[in-house]
């Protein structure tokens, strides 16, 4: 069994469509994908169509998930979501809350990078997200477009997007307690996304780690590309004091990351008790 629990589609900043996704997840020879747009479930149903279209004889499970974007004192961090009721109203209006921040967001940051003189515009950046939950990826694609960058992870430097950049604007996020136990409340079960990548920024205590286990958390996702070995073996003890399972993923972005489907991988056994905590949605084909 090879379970990706971490995967994005052109709903938020990835690059493939929701179908596009689950041919590629077939193609990488995955049994289980985990759609999780940011603060979105706007590629679910297409995704749950190209599942139930596929040919006989060709198993992918789909996971119905979302990222939501959080924040713990300063710190901004990511909440994985799987298998919650996406009708669930309290859940709804906060996903609707981050993505109707992120508008108003993304033209500040266009705005701070004109100003720095990049000539990109919020024309281009809504044609490069296209229906998709605007973030930071889109606007270093228009970076790279405008020649100011030479690529994607490029633009996230100081001089440019990174946490604290100096284009960087910030975004409503959800306190990371409230939001596990929205996403409890909405039948779904959170796993705590790269709770390592120190490359993204700074990163929570285990102090507040311990807070989330408290509040309902399922698993900190471990094996990641963000995640060295010494911050692995940290994390993997630190979930084993606190009862938590572990995860791996890839966080696929299509062409948007160099990160392949099925990089990391995810214990056929927590896939399993992950699905048995969860009581707002079921994992679609297979
Ligand atoms: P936003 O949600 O708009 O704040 O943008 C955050 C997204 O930017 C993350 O989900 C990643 O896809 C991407 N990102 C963050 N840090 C980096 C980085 N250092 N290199 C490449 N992509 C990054
Ligand atoms: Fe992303
Ligand atoms: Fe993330
Ligand atoms: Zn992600």
């Amino acid at each position: 069994m090879r379970i990706d629990l971490h995967a994005h589609s052109n709903a938020s900043d990835g690059t493939d469509t929701p179908a596009e996704l689950v041919a590629a997840a077939v193609g990488a020879g995955l049994d289980v994908v985990a759609l999780t747009d940011h603060d979105t479930v706007a590629g679910h149903t297409e995704a749950a169509d190209a599942v139930h279209a596929l040919p006989a004889g060709t198993r992918l499970t789909l996971v119905p998930g979302a990222e939501l974007s959080c924040v713990a004192g300063d710190i901004s961090m990511h909440l994985l979501a799987y298998l919650f009721d996406p009708a669930e109203p309290a859940f709804a209006a906060e996903r609707e809350l981050v993505r109707t921040d992120r508008f108003r967001r993304g033209r500040a940051i266009v705005e701070r990078c004109r100003e720095l003189g990049a000539d990109i515009s919020w024309e281009q950046v809504r044609r490069i997200a296209g229906e998709g939950s605007v973030g930071r990826p889109h606007i270093a694609s228009a970076l790279v477009e405008a020649g100011v960058v030479a690529s994607v992870s490029d633009a996230f430097t100081a001089d440019w997007l990174a946490n604290g950049g100096r284009a960087d604007v910030r975004k409503h996020e959800t306190d990371p307690v409230r939001a596990v136990r929205l996403v409890r409340a909405a039948g779904g079960v959170p796993v705590f996304a790269h709770p390592g990548a120190a490359k993204r920024g700074r990163t929570v205590s285990d102090q507040v780690i311990a807070e989330l286990a408290a509040a309902g958390l399922a698993a900190l996702e471990v094996d990641h590309i963000d995640h060295d070995e010494p911050t692995r073996a940290h994390l993997r003890g630190l979930a084993a004091e606190l009862g938590l399972l572990t995860t791996g993923s890839s966080d696929y972005h299509g062409s948007r990351k160099t990160v392949r489907l099925g990089e990391h991988t995810t214990d056929p056994q927590v896939y399993e008790a992950l699905v048995e905590q969860a009581t707002g949605a079921k994992p679609i084909g297979g």
